[in-house]
């Protein structure tokens, strides 16, 4: 049986990113990937690597239509461009922060080292369990863990570069979400940012009729498409309740609510205090506003991904204790702590972010609550679009619409 956390939207800060004002961008400069992640909503494409011309105007579009801190350069997967180097310099030139979202498999550290020369700012990883990756066929998501501290090790080694990891959550994974936490928590120094994006596909049995226009559509041509019975409606509450089953205390501060759907919670974001040897707590929703807020008078624009030499000050931020009672509460443990052994002074401390993301939820009456003020809006044809249902316009030329079928039974919103 599935549990669920109460959260009240209204109780946490609404991430202040819309769409022409959002801490990142989503740039696609190939679709081509040496990986067939289960849940991977891009078509895997040979040779379809954007010409650089063609991406510098994308980046140049990004630049016009929208103000963003961040892009990420994501795909496909980007390192199989051949010009991943000079596409970061662009994006670090035109004064964005680059992401690199990619599966690792082709990072080395020569080539790391390059693109931090290039302005490279941060990577996320895509590490998961249904990514058929060699050597690692077969593994749990805890047993994943060891490549995961390759990476962070690595972009260690390097230094001054976001470390983040991203992970697909499936019916059958949720389970081992408090694990992978567990295992972030103790490598807090190294790993600044968690993702869990909760999975979604096109299911025929969901009782719609797909329409492109006035055309009924077949959706099994898309990547997307999901023929099997897995759940593709699991929701950030959900996986709430199951951090809470070993994280009772864990506490969102932040969200950004759904298109059709206030409540909701499509971006939940929680930020953790601790040390390598123990989380002292979670901030609370005015030390993200304070961030947010205070990024974007400062520079005009909210904010992406911390730098590694802001989240490693983390007794800095108890300075936030009058302001937040989040900040409040981590300061009491963190002083009571050193009651206990006062060698603990000598520990630093790190922020950590902690994301779930709930893509398209399909609702009754057949609307497509989508993540208001999309984040990961990308370019198709000069225009912003959902990076994550693209196919069909490529497909179709249209988005797909979705008609509840005349008696069908529907499933229940949340
Ligand atoms: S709407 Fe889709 S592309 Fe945009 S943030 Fe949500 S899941 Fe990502």
């Amino acid at each position: 049986m599935t549990s669920t956390a109460t959260i009240n939207h209204r109780a946490l800060y609404r991430l202040p990113w819309t769409l022409p004002d959002n801490a990142i961008s989503w740039l696609e400069p190939t679709s081509a990937c040496n990986l067939s992640c289960d849940g991977c909503y891009r078509e895997n494409v040979t040779g379809s690597h954007k010409p650089l011309p063609e991406v510098r105007e994308e980046i140049a579009a990004f630049r016009r239509l929208r103000n963003s801190d961040g892009i990420s350069i994501a795909g496909g997967d980007p390192l199989m461009h051949p010009d991943i180097v000079e596409i970061v310099r662009t994006v670090r030139e035109m004064g964005m922060k680059p992401i690199l979202n990619t599966n690792g498999g082709r990072l080395s550290l020569p080539l790391l080292r390059e693109l931090k020369k290039a302005g490279a700012y941060g990577f996320t990883f895509h590490v998961d369990s249904k990514q058929g990756r060699p050597g690692w066929k077969g593994k749990s998501e805890v047993e994943l863990n060891a490549l995961r501290l390759e990476y962070a090790r690595m972009l260690d080694e390097v230094g001054g570069i976001t470390c983040s990891f991203n992970s697909t959550v499936y019916e059958d994974t949720l389970a081992e979400v408090p694990e992978l936490l567990d295992w972030a928590g103790k490598h807090i120094d190294i790993v600044h940012v968690m993702v869990f994006i909760l999975y979604r596909a096109a299911v025929p049995q969901i009782p719609f009729d797909w329409y492109a226009g006035a055309k009924k559509v077949d959706m099994s041509a898309l990547v997307y498409s999901e023929p099997g019975d897995r759940r593709v409606d699991i929701k950030a509450p959900e996986v709430v309740a199951e951090i809470r089953k070993r994280f009772p205390d864990f506490t969102p501060c932040a969200y950004l609510n759904g298109t059709e759907q206030p409540d909701s919670f499509k971006w939940l974001l929680t930020g953790r205090v601790g040390t390598t040897e123990r989380v002292y707590g979670y901030v609370g929703p005015r030390y993200m506003e304070i961030m947010q807020a205070g990024h974007h008078l400062g520079t005009g624009r909210y904010l992406a991904y911390a730098p590694p030499k802001l989240t490693s000050k983390g007794r800095t931020m108890l300075l936030l204790s009058p302001f937040d009672d989040g900040v409040r509460s981590i300061a009491k443990r963190w002083a009571g702590s050193l009651l206990a052994n006062p060698l603990r002074l000598f520990r630093k401390m790190h922020f950590q972010s902690v994301m779930i993301i709930q893509p398209v939820d399909f609702l009754e009456n057949g609307a497509q609550n989508m993540c208001d003020g999309c984040p990961d809006m990308t370019m198709w044809n000069g225009e912003l679009v959902w990076s994550c249902r693209m196919e069909e316009l490529k497909h179709f030329g249209c988005w797909v619409r979705t008609v509840p079928r005349d008696g069908a039974a529907v499933p229940a919103a949340s």
